[in-house]
């Protein structure tokens, strides 16, 4: 599996290129914005783009689909739980002054559990709802994309429209017991957020301080939505 990961727009989101090495096929993840970017980046890859994967819906990881699909029209998989934060992405665009291109609605529905598939590499669908409620991470063995569940020593904001910190403590949880291993080696999360991780699982004795704390340690001025 050969990641390519890009950033792009005003909030710094991070695009994920996805390619199978043994069929050449990609997935997208988060395609944010810039897409004149990202295209270029499928094209530089020689990948051939055979869907688009979302986390979640934050005008910061849709606002580059409408660009792509010009290109490749492929189908725009998404948790339904997301429909309202999707529905609402051109609203919250306009408050930032972002130009933003409004996708259509998305092609598949996806669901905890499911186990979606590039080439021959197989993806399980984690729900992680907190930051937003249709967000999910996607894993392949150790190797997570975690969308904004966790950022670098911090977790995911719960303060946004449609967010619930209660829900993203669970989602902690979920992830933190999902493997062992989890931390080796993953492409998708920096060292930080692995500190994050480990912080994580040790969160059942003092939750709440825990999140005082890492919560703290976010930088002024957030650069994700
Ligand atoms: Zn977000």
């Amino acid at each position: 599996m050969k990641v390519l990961s890009q950033t792009v727009g005003a909030f710094q989101e991070n695009a994920y290129l996805v390619i199978d090495e043994a069929t050449n096929e990609a997935v997208f993840i988060d395609p944010g914005a810039e897409p004149e970017v990202l295209v270029e980046l499928v094209r530089k890859s020689g990948a051939d783009l055979r869907a688009i994967w979302l986390t979640h819906a934050h005008l910061d990881h849709v606002g580059g689909i409408v660009g792509v699909r010009r290109v490749w029209k492929v189908p725009v998989h998404m948790h339904t739980a997301d429909r309202p934060v999707l529905e609402r992405a051109p609203v919250a665009a306009a408050m930032y002054g972002i130009p933003f291109e409004v996708p259509d609605a998305p092609d598949v529905m996806i669901e905890d559990g499911q186990r979606l598939v590039v080439g021959t590499l197989a993806f399980d669908v984690v729900h992680t709802p907190g930051h937003a409620p249709g967000h999910v991470v996607f894993r392949h063995g150790t190797t997570v994309f975690g969308g904004d569940l966790l950022f670098a020593g911090s977790i995911g904001r719960t303060d946004l429209p449609y967010a619930d910190p209660a829900a993203m403590e669970r989602s902690l949880e979920k992830i933190a017991q999902l493997d062992d291993n989890l931390k080796a080696v993953d492409v998708a999360l920096t060292a930080d957020e692995m500190k994050a991780l480990d912080e994580v699982s040790k969160l059942t004795v003092e939750y709440p301080a825990w999140m005082d704390s890492l919560g703290s340690d976010r930088r002024p001025g957030e650069r994700r939505y």
